[in-house]
């Protein structure tokens, strides 16, 4: 597997990135999921992106899954 890419900003206590996108505070690895994968963040509503990797942090798109 490839490597991680930690999120280098803010992150929550329980470990994942956190970003403003359009005036909303969301969980980074959810939206690089979306970017990677053609997606908005409304499309995943109640779905689980996890990690393959363990990683919270990481927003490698290749390391994330519904
Ligand atoms: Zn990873």
């Amino acid at each position: 597997m490839s490597d991680c890419i930690e999120w280098q900003n803010y992150r929550s206590e329980d470990g994942y990135g956190i970003q403003k996108y359009r005036g909303k505070t969301v969980k980074a690895h959810r939206l690089a999921y979306c970017k990677a994968n053609g997606l908005e963040l409304k499309d995943i509503t109640g779905l689980v992106v996890r990690h393959k990797c363990d990683n919270p942090a990481c927003i490698n798109p290749l390391h994330l899954e519904i």
